[in-house]
């Protein structure tokens, strides 16, 4: 590998054209399932303004107060590169009006993240996430229907070992009187505590479950847990959802312990596991968020989604999963053994078969017939088309060897039997 004084910036990488293929599967069959259940794709800016995740994701989460990319435009307004998608689309959809259109708004999206974490395996500071926001239907239906959309995913593209946690934070009303007996329980151990979580009891007690730090694990194994307090609509909210999961057949724990790394969550959240990714072991998950709309400026509305991380699935479906490309059904190298002025033709053919949807490459280095050959073989060409002088032509099946005469004029039917 020749060495660069340039590399990739630390926690990102570039992505080849082999494990392009892979992420092309995967956002292809999401897609699909997406499509499928009426749901839109969208796309928002990679960058907004600063405030919007400040108030939108929480200040007191590890995301604004130590991850985030911010800086200053040249008008020395600030901004930050999107640490995640629903905040930015929930500023979409109040800033265009979308509590006027009918409810609710299913929206999809994939693209770019970035977090400023300390990068490993299955962590990095550009990542990629797919996932759908379904804004504007309070029913727990709501909340299965986008669960089951992720269960579909990661079934459909075969990733083995995965496991769904559910848990529920209550409404924010509710959850009041829990926090102040979660903080009274975290004031009475605090010297177990470590100093990020001890700094948090008043801000983000709830974050103290998600802790590595062992003194925090013991306090928090004896700490009492949200879903055994939940109440009413929100009690009757996380029955529904469950009895819902149930009748769908898909397959939950609930995890009391169970918290997300942003503070817009209500009511149901979830987690997407895998076994086969080590410390980085999410996949996967989301939750509901009925007051991020409206502290957004909009009207009271309530929502549930998810996001999911490209590099995750892929790890998480190995090696050998990466490098299943889709080979095309016909792929023609056309070939010549005089380039110069065969090239007219070269062109004009290259056109047809692409024009038919057939994949169609030439030599572009210069090569002589035989290293043609040998470079179609390589990159994967079913047929070759072997252009001459004065007009006529060959046609040869790489897999079987056999070569035979063609007419120019009929060389997409030839190649393809009369499919294409
Ligand atoms: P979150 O937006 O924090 O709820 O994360 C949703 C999903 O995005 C996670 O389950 C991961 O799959 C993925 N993800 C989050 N942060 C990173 C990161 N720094 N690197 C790679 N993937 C990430």
């Amino acid at each position: 590998m020749a060495k660069s004084k340039y590399q990739a910036p630390r926690g990102t990488f570039d992505v080849l054209p082999e494990a392009a293929r892979a992420r092309a599967r995967v956002e292809r069959a999401a897609a699909a399932v997406f499509a499928r259940a009426g749901y839109e794709p969208v796309a928002t800016p990679v960058f907004e303004d600063t405030e919007l995740f400040e108030r939108g994701v929480g200040h007191s989460t590890d995301i604004v107060r130590k991850e985030m990319f911010t800086f200053e435009d040249k008008g020395g307004r600030s901004l930050t590169l999107r640490p995640e998608g629903t905040a930015p689309i929930c500023r979409a959809y109040v800033e265009h009006g979308m509590h006027k259109l009918a409810q609710p708004v299913k929206l999809s999206y994939v693209g770019p993240f970035f977090r400023h974490e300390r990068p490993q395996a299955g962590r990095y500071r550009q990542f990629h996430q797919l996932g759908v926001e379904c804004i504007g239907a309070d029913s727990p239906l709501a909340d299965a229907e986008a669960i089951g959309l992720l269960a579909d995913l990661l079934a459909e593209l075969g990733v083995p070992g995965v496991e769904l946690r559910l848990g529920s934070l209550g409404s924010f009303e509710a959850r009041q009187a829990y926090l102040e007996e979660l903080r009274a329980h975290l004031r009475a151990n605090e010297g177990e505590l470590s100093k990020d979580v001890r700094e948090r009891i008043d801000a983000n007690p709830l974050r103290a479950f998600d802790s590595d730090d062992e003194g925090t694990q013991g306090v928090m194994a004896s700490a009492p847990r949200l879903v055994d307090r939940l109440e009413g609509e929100d009690a009757e909210h996380f029955e529904e959802v469950r009895s819902l999961l149930d009748a769908a057949g898909i397959a939950y724990e609930i995890d009391t312990t169970l918290v997300r790394g942003l503070d817009y969550y209500t009511r149901t959240i979830f987690s997407f596991v895998c076994d086969r990714l080590g410390a980085q072991s999410e996949i996967g998950g989301g939750g509901r968020y009925d007051g991020l709309v409206e502290q957004l400026g909009g009207p009271p509305t309530p929502a549930t989604g998810w996001a999911a991380g490209i590099e995750r699935i892929l790890l998480a479906l190995g090696e050998e999963e990466l490098e299943t490309g889709d080979a095309a059904d016909h792929h023609v190298f056309v070939a010549s053994d005089d380039a110069a002025e065969l090239r007219p033709r070269t062109i004009a053919i290259l056109g047809e078969l692409r024009h038919a949807g057939l994949t169609a490459q030439t030599d572009l280095a210069g090569r002589g017939l035989k290293g043609q050959l040998k470079h179609a073989d390589r990159i994967g060409a079913t047929h070759v088309v072997i252009l001459e002088q004065g007009g006529s032509a060959q046609l040869r099946d790489m897999e079987s060897g056999e070569q035979r005469s063609i007419e120019l004029g009929s060389v997409v039917a030839e190649v393809t039997g009369g499919e294409a």
